[in-house]
This record gives C-alpha cells, sequence and structure tokens, in this order.
C-alpha cells in the first residue's frame, strides 16, 4: 500500500521571512494528517528558517536541487552535505524548468540524483513530455528515456517519481484524470521493467501540473496516481492545505 506523498515546490518564491509566515499558518491546519506524506520545497535560502518551524512536525523539507559533487570549487552550487545539515530529508531533481532553462541533461540528473541517495534524501525525480512531444506521438518514448536514463544503476529505495507534463505546469490546464492515469501506468510498467514488478508498486508517482484543491480529488482516485507536486496552488497556506487534505 503506497502512503501518498503531496509537495509544494515553490519555485523561486518566498524570503525566509515569507517562508516562516506560510509555514506557522500552515503547519497546524495539517496537524492531524497522518496519512499523507506532506513535503515542503522552499528556496535554499528558506530552509533554516522552513527547518526552525517543521522539524518534528508531519511536514517534511525538500530542496529544489542538488549539485552532484561532495564539495569544492563549484560557485553557486550547493552540496548534498548543506542540504541534510539545513534539515533537508527530500530534494526534487529533474524538474522541467531545470532541464529546459538550465539544460539539466540525464545524465546530470543520474549523477545528482545518485549523490542524493548516497546522503539518504528522498529524491522526488520529475520527468515529463513537451505538447510537441505528445502531439507527435513521442510521450511514452521521451518518459521511457528519462526513465532508464536517470534512475540508470540506481536502487529503487527512496525514490519518488513526479510525472509533469510540461504543457500542465503553470497553464492552469491540467491533464486529465485518463491522461494522467495512463502516464502514471507507463511509467509504472517502464519502472517494473528496471526494478520488477513488487518494487515498482511500492514507488509512489505523484501527478504534478495546474493541481488545484478543485482537481486533486480526481486525481488521486486514479489507480497509479499517489500524490502531487504542486507548484502555483502550493503558495497559499489556505490552497495547499485544501490539496494535502483532500476527499478520501
Ligand atoms: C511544478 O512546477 O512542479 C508545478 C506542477 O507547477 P504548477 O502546479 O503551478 O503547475
Amino acid at each position: 500500500m503506497r502512503k501518498p506523498c503531496i509537495a509544494a515546490n515553490w519555485k523561486m518564491n518566498k524570503t525566509a521571512a515569507e517562508t516562516g509566515a506560510f509555514l506557522n499558518e500552515f503547519v497546524p491546519l495539517v496537524k492531524n494528517v497522518k496519512d499523507v506524506d506532506i513535503v515542503v520545497a522552499p528556496p535554499f535560502t528558506s530552509l533554516y528558517a522552513a527547518a526552525a518551524i517543521v522539524s518534528n512536525t508531519n511536514v517534511g523539507l525538500a530542496a529544489q536541487n542538488i549539485f552532484y559533487e561532495e564539495k569544492g570549487a563549484y560557485t553557486g552550487e550547493i552540496a548534498p552535505s548543506m542540504l541534510t545539515a539545513a534539515g533537508c530529508s527530500y530534494v526534487i531533481i529533474g524538474h522541467s524548468e531545470r532541464r529546459q532553462y538550465f539544460k539539466e541533461s540525464d545524465e546530470t540528473l543520474n549523477k545528482k540524483t545518485k549523490i542524493a541517495r548516497k546522503h539518504n534524501l528522498q529524491v522526488i525525480f520529475c520527468i515529463g513530455e513537451s505538447l510537441e512531444e505528445r502531439e507527435s506521438g513521442r510521450m511514452f518514448d521521451v518518459l521511457k528515456r528519462e526513465i532508464e536514463e536517470g534512475l540508470k544503476e540506481v536502487e529503487a529505495a527512496g525514490i519518488i517519481v513526479a510525472y509533469e507534463p510540461i504543457w500542465a505546469i503553470g497553464t492552469g490546464k491540467t491533464a486529465t484524470t485518463e491522461q494522467a492515469q495512463e502516464a502514471h501506468r507507463y511509467i509504472r510498467e517502464r519502472l517494473a521493467a528496471l526494478y520488477g514488478p513488487a518494487q515498482a508498486d511500492e514507488i509512489r508517482i505523484l501527478y504534478g501540473g495546474s493541481v488545484t484543491p478543485d482537481n486533486i480529488d480526481a486525481l488521486m482516485k486514479c489507480a497509479d496516481v499517489d500524490g502531487a507536486l504542486v507548484g502555483g496552488a502550493s503558495l497559499k497556506a489556505d490552497s495547499f492545505s485544501k490539496i494535502v487534505i483532500f476527499n478520501r
């Protein structure tokens, strides 16, 4: 039985003070939720402020990125040990904005995933096709490549996959439940090819792309949707708490 996971990806939003204000409102709203792993991913500069509030609560902390070396001359990068020291137990890797704007390749993302797991961080590994890839019939090939290359030589434990169709991110255009389930089913088949069916059955696959309090219930009813990665609707405590407290 897979425990749902609902994660907030704040992207480049919220100062440390704004993070504190959000969490002071949000944590009490979800304090009784026991059956969902709740995660927030603030910017790096807010991690310590966030950890001071969420440690010893049911809210976990994620970083939005990681570097693939332990330390050294990599100006501007953040090492895995810095994230664990700041209180992170999760990291988002391979978000489409990292792939698109920062040209992160499958190989880079594989290195990041490996070092994150070495430091015992749970990895929210993002994959997803563009509209052009979907419309030209290449969606399944893209998902297959992103899984096989990104998770090459990585064990199943500690991996959470987030399916985020790029055309649905920040656009207000959610995948239909049929589209989400079709992609999630396929992803689980690919994971089964990689890890065997028993381990693939344990891996949580989150849906991301314009998730709101209005569409979470229907998405969570899909057999292979095990949670959500939420951008825009996670920036307000009220709306993110409604997503976390979806209709079971
Ligand atoms: C995201 O960036 O991970 C995301 C899903 O954003 P939004 O919910 O705003 O579409």
